[in-house]
């Protein structure tokens, strides 16, 4: 059957999507060239937000209702919104046909053919536990690939419903990561971004399996697991994300010092800058901890790159709590910036309390950040101009396709005029001419 699967929500859900795709080929499917063509599509869901569930059930009722006049195509629902929901997915989409959790979309050719079979409103997700068949399975890869190396979350943050729909930790074995990525380095992959929830808690759980592992400098998981990569064959960048700062360690730092391979970026999401807000989020750092921890990351390298997300109007956030955000956030002169306005998840342990700031208020106090963010990266990107960055090339630019654009380590999007023949993946020399609050721009080198 020809197939299309449209992506809702974080890396984590693009990867998976891949990963179910190229199940679907080996399984004899064939990707559709357009909706229209499709004769089964799958949603790939997240929940992280009331905003976020609701886009991907809406497009799923959509594909459903598209159905009804009269074609046969399937339609099917996989990710974070049907753990939460259960069997209720049914009752929000009737006329859906399969529904699986994120730990089971490895089941999904045999689901579609229970389907084929005549089978209708088949549910299917695991336990917190469960490890999913084909997390290593790949599409026909361009020179970047995503790779999983830590399923679920056990971090529990009071507002956060990722540990309840995605379960808990578990960190692939590193022989098993490194031969995923020395497979796609063999296929021309140059990047490999790591993925995980709270990737530097890699290894922490299930600490005993490392055991066996190469000799390494290193002591903790995952700067061992970044040094057994970074001997990979044919691989040029190495980056992770999403990193919890509870993990900012000095073995980190120094394997972003030792490890040229491995990214200067870091996306360290913050949520607050109070620490009444901090201490009641869970999240187990306060302010101080936090600066002192990208002060170690800017001290070998003023240049390293951090972003960040930040929550504003959880619960109880005052006037002062959001200053105290605006402040750090000035503080820690993040290149980029994730805003999003609170919303309370059911069953997560902030539910519980009044969501007692105001939509417009939290509309007003994301504008705020938004355009102190806006001048920020700015000014960090003017800072650039005249330095020369090693740059990724990704292809034409999307606004002028007279000029390419690509990325530099910290993740930048640098966009320059050709000085020949590029092909994506291919490394080439940009000197920053102009900056601009998202983009820097610059001219090639010879
Ligand atoms: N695992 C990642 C984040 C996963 S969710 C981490 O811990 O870094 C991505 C982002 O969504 C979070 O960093 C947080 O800023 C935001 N988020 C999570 N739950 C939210 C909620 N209930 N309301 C608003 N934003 C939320
Ligand atoms: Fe959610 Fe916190 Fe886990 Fe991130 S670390 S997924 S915010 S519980």
């Amino acid at each position: 059957m020809k197939f299309i699967v449209h992506t809702y929500g974080c890396q984590m859900n693009v990867r998976d999507s891949e990963a179910v795709a190229a199940l679907l080929a080996a399984a004899g499917h064939e990707k559709a060239a357009n909706e229209d063509e499709a004769e089964m599509v799958i949603i790939n869901s997240c929940t992280v937000r009331d905003k976020a569930e609701q886009k991907a059930i809406g497009k799923s009722g959509n594909m459903i209702a598209a159905k009804r006049n009269g074609s046969k195509r399937l339609v099917g629902l996989m990710g974070c919104a049907v753990k939460r929901l259960g069997e209720d997915v049914f009752k929000l989409l009737p006329g859906l046909d399969f529904a699986v959790g994120p730990r089971r979309f490895g089941a999904i050719p045999h689901l579609v053919e229970r389907c084929l079979a005549g089978e209708r409103r088949i549910l299917e997700t695991a336990g917190d536990d469960e490890v999913p068949q084909g997390l290593d399975a790949h599409e026909q890869q361009g020179f970047k690939a995503f790779v999983t190396v830590l399923l679920g979350c056990d971090n529990r943050c009071s507002y956060c419903i990722v540990p309840d729909v995605r379960g808990h930790e578990f960190s692939r074995p590193g022989r098993e990561v490194a031969a995923e990525v020395g497979a796609l380095a063999a296929h021309g992959v140059k990047e490999v971004c790591l993925l995980g929830q709270s990737v530097l808690r890699y290894g922490r759980r299930n600490a005993a399996w490392f055991a066996s592992d190469p000799p390494s400098l290193y002591k903790e998981p995952f700067p061992r697991l970044l040094e057994m990569l970074d001997k990979t064959q044919g691989l040029e960048r190495i980056r992770f994300t999403s990193a919890h700062p509870g993990g900012c360690t000095d073995e980190l730092v120094q394997a972003f010092a030792t490890m040229p391979r491995v990214c200067r970026h870091l996306h360290l999401p913050v949520q607050s800058g109070s620490d009444r807000i901090l201490k009641a989020m869970g999240r187990g750092y306060a302010r101080a901890e936090y600066l002192a921890a990208i002060a170690k990351l800017r001290r070998f390298d003023p240049e390293f790159a951090l972003t960040t997300d930040v929550i504003v109007g959880y619960p109880g956030e005052t006037e002062e709590d959001f200053e105290a955000t605006r402040s750090l956030m000035e503080e820690a002169q993040f290149d980029n910036a994730f805003i999003f306005k609170y919303s309370p998840r059911p069953g997560t342990r902030s539910a519980a309390l009044p969501d007692d700031v105001s939509k417009e208020e939290k509309e007003r106090r994301n504008q705020v950040l938004l355009a102190d963010q806006e001048k920020r990266g700015l000014a960090r990107n003017e800072r650039l101009v005249g330095t020369v960055r090693e740059v990724m090339v990704e292809g034409p630019s999307l606004r002028n396709a007279a000029r390419w654009s690509g990325r530099d380590g910290g993740n930048r999007i640098v966009v320059f005029a050709p000085p020949r023949a590029l092909r994506p993946g291919e490394t080439v020399q940009v000197r920053i001419t102009e900056a601009h609050p998202q983009i820097l721009i610059g001219e090639a080198l010879a």
